[in-house]
């Protein structure tokens, strides 16, 4: 789960780390009067589930209330990558030496907690490390003891140079591994973490997401969530508990089980097609769930073929192929379909899809080149 900006400072201000204050405003008038109250040249912030605000015009300085004011009407009325910003965050401006990026994500190769450290912050960091991969620091987290001071510091020193400011950015690093292990984090990141023409070390920016597995035993995050910032697709999907996730092809993708939802993305892959998505009705479908699915899966202008792959264990196909009727007849599809069943009540499930007017395969390989084919050929079209 994503969380704003003005949460994760929240969050890594509850662990010290220095974090110039701010609020919320949903109206201009409001970031007027946080401008006033602040005084001095404030920051208005888009709040939205992405990165890159500042390039997007997300991000400005106001030298005065009226300036918030106007600031605020315009980046309230922007759309951030498909993300109308409801609300700014409004804080006073800092004053800049430098910006590094400091930030912690779970890494699956060495499965720990890592630290990624770069003097060459504020700017995207799969930029530096793709482009200057020396300016960027990893450091793996032992998670019997933590981020060490020792370890923090050896950070701090590829950072800086003045030791106090490099002991100021240590102290830092072993809050934000402290705010990361407490929120059930798989990543917390502060983008820019600037030093001040006065010496200070401050975070300006802070990012995290939350392991939606944490959020069951962790009520006060869950509600943190902010389902107006979401895509209203994901919102929809796990309202009906479906793994929805957005990719970038053509392919629209209903599995049921994560393995063969994986194994079936690979196989669009190796086919020479892209998938649209990464869609799991898990394993006790009922034919509602279909329903939504596929009522999500069309909404995606992207998608030119829809395939379904289901090995039927648990989830009865017939229960599929009741949801494919059923959502069809209410919704006729614009894109061609392919079905691909086997298991549990597969001859009920075929009979009911042809009395429906539907083909019904039971080889995995020959569905997905079919549904390569047709999303290739709509594209065309
Ligand atoms: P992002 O673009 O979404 O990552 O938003 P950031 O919060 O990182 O802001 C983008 C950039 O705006 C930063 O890298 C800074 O250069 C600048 N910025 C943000 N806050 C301040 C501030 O308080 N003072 C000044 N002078 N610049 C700021
Ligand atoms: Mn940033």
């Amino acid at each position: 789960m994503n969380i704003h900006e003005y949460q994760a400072k929240e969050i890594f201000r509850s662990h010290g780390i220095p974090i110039p204050e701010g609020d919320i405003a949903t109206t201009p008038e409001q970031a007027e009067a946080l401008a006033k109250k602040y005084g001095g040249t404030v920051v208005v912030k888009a709040q939205v589930h992405a990165g890159g605000r500042g390039k997007a015009g997300g991000v400005k300085l106001a030298r005065n209330p009226k300036e918030a004011r106007e600031i605020a009407e315009k980046i309230l009325a922007l759309t951030i990558k498909d993300l109308l910003v409801k609300k700014v965050l409004v804080t006073p401006a800092a004053d800049i030496a430098t910006e590094a990026y400091v930030g912690v994500i779970i890494d699956r190769a060495s499965k720990r907690a890592t630290f990624m450290v770069s003097p060459a912050g504020g700017i995207d960091i799969e930029e530096v490390a793709a482009k200057t991969p020396e300016k960027l620091r990893k450091l793996a987290v032992d998670p019997r003891y933590g981020l060490q001071t020792y370890e923090a510091m050896e950070l701090g020193f590829f950072l800086y140079d003045d030791v106090k400011q490099v002991r100021a950015a240590a102290k830092i690093m072993q809050q934000l591994y402290a705010a990361f292990v407490a929120s059930g984090a798989s990543l917390a990141e502060i983008n820019p973490l600037v030093t001040t023409p006065d010496g200070k070390v401050l975070a300006l920016d802070a990012k995290m997401v939350i392991d939606d597995n944490e959020l069951d035993r962790k009520p006060e995050l869950a509600a943190l969530r902010d389902e107006s910032a979401e895509a209203p697709s994901e919102v929809e999907a796990r309202n009906a508990s479906l793994t929805f996730i957005k990719l970038d092809g053509n392919v629209g993708c209903i599995v049921n089980g994560a393995g063969l939802a994986m194994a079936t993305m690979d196989l669009v892959k190796y086919y020479g097609g892209e998938p649209a998505n990464f869609l799991d009705i898990g394993g006790s479908s009922n034919p509602e769930k279909v329903v939504t699915a596929l009522k999500i899966i069309t909404e995606d202008p992207s998608v030119k073929a829809i395939l379904f792959n289901i090995f039927g264990g648990i989830t009865r196909t017939d229960d599929v192929a009741n949801g494919i009727v059923t959502a069809t007849k209410k919704t006729p599809l614009a894109v061609p379909i392919v079905i691909r069943l086997t298991g549990t009540n597969e001859e009920i499930a075929v009979k009911i899809l042809e009395d429906n007017g539907f083909t019904a395969l039971t080889d995995m390989d020959e569905a997905v080149q079919r549904a390569v084919e047709l999303a290739t050929a709509k594209e065309a079209a």
